[in-house]
């Protein structure tokens, strides 16, 4: 019954789904159950047991599509002359994805139409096939620069970098303001493109854990791979002559990726499935974001540990950033309680804390609830990495920008200036406060400093906080002076974390 036409004797029941139907399954499964994609596709792959390469295909095909929706949707506009609304969910999944390959992958034509084609009937639109050949045919007669003149046209401002480099137009503006605020007017598109671009794997090496083996092992393991990310369909193809096949996707280079760490604990420009790594198996290296790094050893080297403090992260799930304090507080003779309100979540904060024994101590709570117990418990470092829009992690989440509403930045501002009141409650004399969020918004950024000091300004002094990254970075952080600091991914190659230090006078 899903037999291509011209294969009706060998049934497709022998084999399992391919990397396209993978993509297309994850695709719909993102829109309809709210889906996360990085979740859903690595177990959607396992099922369908694909080769690395077809593995390799099927994720740049899916997130570099859910990345492109906005940017694709305007071009099936334009190619269809019907607006998406009017085109069936299934029948525009399958386009968009064809429009990834023929835009971003370069994957020949006839093998992008076809499997397009392909694909609509085997998901059940039988009768969009002429239509989907239609469309692809259309798209594939033009270059992506001419498609995004064409969709771009009479648009101007944040609605044409919108529909350009494929975000909600309010999410562009928050970038914008966020850039602005530093005096920086000239970098949104290069932000907005390195949102566009899949990040390569981060990786920690947690001081007094990690050995020189470990990271020894990690560049000789995961090597970067030459070997294209390909699909058997695009291979069993013949182009058309005159048609180049590139070997790798032009989508989803990340420029940063051979450049040096900023991190002074980071590793960066591998490839590959750090699972495989004996050092990241056994927890001495943890994969993570090299911001996330800065932000945590912001916080432990911004003065020197006196054996015996205290510390508290007030949300730690899944335990990123708890690790690395408890690294840096194993060594210094400190002590870490890392706190966390979902239970799950709480969880994989035990699991990334496993291995230091009496130094750490998980606790599953409300972190609103500190220093409201009348315990007069203090602690001398406090990181408080607020939960928050995730603006400055899109690249990371390919459909995090279509699922953030404008209306989030207010509820999550007000759990972040409630959250900050209990830090400072439980935050000792002399000690520290980093607040943290991996969104640049300036609702959940400078925003919520102003509002912070305006609060209790009587208690807290705001540290030179762009200096402290500095010192504590491995290479100019090339973050703005001040108070706080912004990290940017198109700069240095990390998430847009941002950092503002504090110590209670
Ligand atoms: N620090 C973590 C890491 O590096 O892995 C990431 C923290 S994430 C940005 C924010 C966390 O805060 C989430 O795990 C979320 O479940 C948790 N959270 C949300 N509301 C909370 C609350 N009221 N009290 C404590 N934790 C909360």
């Amino acid at each position: 019954m899903n037999a291509p036409r011209n294969d009706q004797q060998q049934p497709r029941t022998v084999r399992g789904p391919s990397a396209r139907r993978v993509a297309f399954d994850v695709l719909r499964a993102v829109q309809v159950d709210d889906a996360y994609a990085n979740l859903l596709l690595p177990t959607r792959i396992r099922r369908a047991a694909l080769s690395p390469r077809d593995a390799g295909f099927a994720t740049e095909l899916t997130y570099g599509t859910i990345r492109m929706i906005g940017r694709y949707d305007a071009i099936v506009e334009a190619a269809s002359g019907r607006r998406v609304a009017n085109i069936e969910a299934d029948v525009l999944d399958v386009m968009r994805l064809g429009v990834h390959q023929l835009l971003a992958l370069r994957t020949p034509t006839h093998a992008a139409v076809s499997a397009t084609v392909e694909l609509a009937r085997e998901v059940g639109a039988h009768r969009a096939t002429g239509f989907v050949n239609a469309v692809m045919r259309k798209v594939a007669a033009r270059t992506p620069e001419e498609w995004d003149a064409e969709v771009t046209r009479g648009l101007s401002g944040d609605d044409l970098l919108a529909t350009r480099w494929s975000h909600p137009a309010w999410v562009v503006a928050s970038l914008r303001d966020a850039l602005a605020a530093e005096r920086s007017r000239d970098e949104i598109v290069a932000l907005l493109a390195a949102d566009d671009v899949a990040p390569r794997v981060q990786l920690a090496a947690l001081p007094g854990l990690a050995t020189e083996a470990d990271v020894a092992e990690v560049t000789r393991a995961l090597a970067p791979t030459t070997e294209p990310a390909g699909d058997d369909h695009a291979a069993r193809v013949e182009p058309p002559v005159g048609t180049a096949v590139t070997d790798a996707p032009a989508a989803d280079v990340d420029p940063t990726a051979d450049a040096l760490p900023v991190s002074p604990v980071g590793i960066r420009g591998v490839t590959g499935d750090p699972a495989r790594v004996p050092g990241v198996a056994a927890g001495r290296l943890r994969v993570q974001d090299e911001g996330s790094q800065l932000a945590a050893l912001a916080l432990s080297r911004s003065s020197a540990v006196r054996a015996g403090e205290r510390w508290l992260d007030l949300c730690a799930g899944p335990g990123g950033k708890a690790a690395l304090l408890a690294a840096e507080a194993a060594q210094a003779g400190a002590t870490l309680v890392a706190n966390e309100l979902v239970p799950a979540r709480a969880g994989l904060v035990r699991t990334a804390l496993a291995g230091f024994g009496d130094t750490v101590t998980v606790v599953e709570g409300d972190g609103r609830r500190y220093g409201q117990d009348g315990s007069g418990v203090t602690y001398d470092r406090v990181l408080l990495d607020a939960p928050c829009t995730g603006l400055g992690a899109l690249r990371r989440r390919p459909e995090a920008r279509w699922r953030k509403l404008p209306e989030d930045v207010h509820e999550l501002a007000a759990l972040q200036e409630e959250l900050l009141d209990a830090a400072v409650r439980v935050l000792a004399p002399g000690g520290t406060l980093a607040y943290v969020t991996c969104s640049p918004h300036l609702a959940e950024t400078r925003g919520q400093v102003d509002a912070l000091m305006r609060r209790h300004g009587d208690v807290l002094e705001q540290l030179d906080t762009a200096g402290v990254v500095r010192s504590v970075a491995a290479r100019d952080p090339q973050v703005a002076d001040g108070p706080t600091a912004q990290l940017w991914p198109h700069r240095i190659g990390t998430d847009a974390m941002f950092i503002a230090l504090f110590r209670r006078v």
